[in-house]
Order: structure tokens, then sequence, then C-alpha cells
């Protein structure tokens, strides 16, 4: 039911897309919270209605339009609800916004979120846009999820030219956060219960190289600084571009305890013609030689990565090239897409469209060998006994608990821990996705 006046009001914020988003949408409830709003448990009982939206693909804007269309009658029933768009669908279409959803009442660009709280300060009777590339989500409080994992963002945008990619005109180019901010903040989250954080950056490990003086570090400095700070157990990233994996980085890997062995690597296409098409400054030598560095410093490390099927021109044999680096790599596991044409960029204007029945069936082979390949290699961890950082009841099976292994395998197992706790399990069978197991001993408590 609405605040209808007295009492809070209500929030209800529906989040899209990646981990950056996952991560802006914990500030945004941490700077309603800040404002005395509270979270609502259905659009239908909100005084705000928001969205913060992904624009990676058309079918992520067809997805969230659907969603949009409740505000809209939700609004129709009740004028004074106020509806909010935010993310890089609204930087995306920010010259139309409000034209094309004139019951929408602000709108605003991933940098610009603290634009909403001076939305809802003002009493302005007109729709409000605010789309500035520069500004930090990470500057906000925030309301995390789960107490003992948070997100960091360490840069914004992204300097790079992929061909297929909106990023770098919905979140503008590469800023990096200064270095003394983010140790005193992740010193701040460790004293606060954290146990694990998450890097975040359309281009992680290029960080820092726009900043100068005490403010500098490099991205693998960065990583050493933070494996310093007492209570942190555990240090993830994503999203590195292959481009910017040097020696330094591997060596954090080896030689930090709680630089965690995994490594998203995105490999895109195994075809260097094709890469070359995506505009992602290396060939597949390049990237395999990538893969070595890793291994030879971190060889038990966990490889994930994303690969795009079914791009403008990609031929059989491109396609089989794929294939083939898929097989020598063996991933412990990919996020696969069939390319489609986002607007705006330089690969919807390419030719030699590939037809989607042929992107389908392409598809179909690549998953098959990504999960035998996973499989495969999921069978190292079986007998071993792996930590792992309890998160809750398995999702499968709610009379066992699930978990995150340092190699970022979601673990399922029978035990008596808790949520934040850092368990020792033995694992005992694998598959493409999970590790099954059980607890062996109770090693740290949250
Ligand atoms: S590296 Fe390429 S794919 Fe990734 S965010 Fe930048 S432009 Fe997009």
């Amino acid at each position: 039911m609405k605040s209808g006046g007295d009492g809070p009001k209500r929030f209800h914020l529906t989040t899209f897309g990646c981990q950056m988003n996952e991560h802006d949408s914990e500030r945004m409830k941490g700077m309603l919270g800040a404002l005395g709003y509270v979270e609502a448990p259905s659009r239908a009982d909100a005084d705000l209605i928001l969205f913060n939206t992904c624009s990676i693909r058309e079918s992520a804007d067809s997805r969230f339009i659907a969603h949009l269309g409740e505000a809209k009658r939700l609004k129709g029933e009740d004028p004074e609800v106020v509806v909010g768009v935010g993310g890089c669908w609204a930087q995306s279409v920010k010259d139309e916004v409000f034209e094309r959803y004139p019951f929408v009442d602000v709108a605003f660009g991933p940098g610009q979120i603290h634009g909403l709280a001076e939305f809802l300060a003002s009493d302005s009777l007109t729709a409000q846009g605010y789309f500035g590339l520069e500004g930090f989500a990470g500057h906000l409080p925030a309301h995390r999820e789960r107490p003992f994992q948070a997100w960091v963002q360490v840069s914004q945008g992204c300097n790079c030219v992929c061909s297929y990619c909106i990023v770098p005109s919905t979140r503008g180019r590469e800023a990096s956060r200064p270095a003394p901010e983010l140790i005193a903040e992740v010193g701040e989250l460790a004293r606060d219960g954290v146990r694990e954080v998450t890097l975040l950056g359309q281009n992680v490990n290029s960080y820092g190289r726009d900043l100068r003086g005490a403010d500098r570090r490099s991205f693998a400095e960065l990583l050493r600084e933070i494996d310093a700070i007492e209570g942190i157990e555990r240090i993830r990233y994503t999203s590195p571009h292959p481009k910017d994996m040097k020696e330094d980085v591997a060596r954090a890997h080896a030689e930090c305890p709680a630089v965690c062995e995994h490594i998203h690597l995105p490999l895109q296409s195994g075809s260097s013609s094709v890469l070359k098409a995506m505009r992602r400054t290396y060939d597949r030598s390049r990237y395999l030689d990538r893969v070595a560095l890793i291994r030879e410093h971190v060889p038990d490390a966990a490889l994930t990565t994303d690969i795009i099927v079914g791009f403008p021109g990609e031929t059989e044999a491109d396609f089989e090239a794929t294939l083939e680096v898929v097989d020598e790599v063996g991933y412990d596991g990919a996020f696969t897409f069939i390319f489609s044409p986002r607007r705006g960029t330089e690969a919807a204007t390419l030719d030699g469209t590939v037809p989607h029945p042929v992107k389908r069936e392409r598809m179909g082979r690549l998953v098959e060998l990504v999960q035998r390949r996973a499989r495969e290699r999921a069978q190292r961890f079986v007998g071993r006994t792996v930590e792992v950082l309890v998160e809750g009841p398995s999702r499968t099976d709610p009379s066992r608990l699930r978990g995150r292994a340092r190699h970022n395998k979601t673990v399922n197992f029978d035990g008596t821990a808790g949520p934040g706790d850092l368990v020792e399990v033995e694992i005992t069978d694998a598959t493409s996705q999970t590790l099954l197991g059980h607890e062996v001993l109770l090693s740290r408590v949250g």
C-alpha cells in the first residue's frame, strides 16, 4: 500500500543487465534510504517506480519496455506516482525519452544517479533528465544485498571501440577512482564485516592509467594494496580485457592470498579476422598467449569467457576457429551470445549477416562443447577440499547449502554453516556448472 502521505515514501526498483548495474542499484537503494525512502514489495505499492536499465542488446530494450508498460498503467491509475528510468537504455535514448514516454518523470544516465536525488528533493513539475557521462555511483551510500560481499566500482566507462558495443556511448571514456579513496572504502567495508570484494569496471584491468601522482596505482598494485587490508579474504574483479592482462596481474593472483583463482577473459571469437572486424585489438595467438601467461603463474586458475556467435561475415571456418580455441583452453564456464545488431554501433552497419537458423545451429554446437569441456575441467575438484564462502540455502535443494569456491564455482553441500561463513567442503561430484560435497571443518565464522 502506498504511503498515502503519512509514513515513509516507498520505492520499487527493477534492475536489468550487468554487475555494474547491480552495483549501481545498490547505490540507488542506499541513496534513497538516506532520503528516507523504504523499499516496496511491488510496483503497485510504490510511490516511486524505478528501473535501472541495460542496453547491451536489442532484446534487453524490448524486455524493459514490457515492464515500463506496467508503470504507465499504475501512473494512469494514480498520477502522484513518480516513474524514473536510469542506466544505459536511458542514456542511449536521452534525446527522445520524454517525448516517446511522456509518463516518465525523471531519467538519468549510469553516472548520474545523484540526479534522481536532486529531482526528488526539488518540487519540479516538469520531467527532468540527467545525462552527463562523468560521475561515479561509487561515491553514493550503498545498500548491500549481502553484508559479507561488496561491489567496489574502481572505474567508469571504456576507451575501447569494439564495433558491436554501445557501452562507450552510454558510459563515456574511462575514468578511474583515486586509489587512496578506494583503499579507504575497502578498509571501511572490511571493518563493516565484508569478507569478499568484487572490483568493477567496464575494462577493469586498465585501471589507473588516467590517474596522476599520489592517486595513481596500476591494477596489479591496487590488487596488492587491497590484499593487505585486514579482514578482506577474497578479491574478485570484472570485466578485464585480454589486451590489458599483463604479467604483473597474473603475479598478483599467484602471490596475493586474497586474490581468487578465477579470471574472466572475454574471447568473443577464435577467428583473428572476426576479432579484427570486432575491433578487439588482439588476435587469436595473442589471446592464447595471455592464457598461457595466466596458467604459467596460476596453473589451477579457473578461466571463464564471453563468446559471440554469428558476427557479420562469420564463416563456418571462422566458427570452427572459435570451437578450436574453446577446446584448447578448456574453460570452466562461458557466457555465449547470438550476435544481434545494436542500433548506433558500427557492427550494425556491417554486411554479411549470418542467417538466424545458422546462428542457432552454431550456438548449439558451441554450448555443447563449452559444457563438455567445463564438465571435464570440473572433475579436478572431485576428492579435493575447497574453501567455500557460504551464501545461503541451495536454490535446487533447500536442505543443502550453497556457496562459492575461490575458483568462482557454485558449490552445493551438506553442512551447518551460515551465510558469510568460510568453510572447508570436500567435493564428491562435479557437473559443468556446480560442485557437490559436504562440509568438513567450520574453518572460520563470519
Ligand atoms: S571493452 Fe569493448 S565490449 Fe567491453 S565495454 Fe569496452 S567497448 Fe564494450
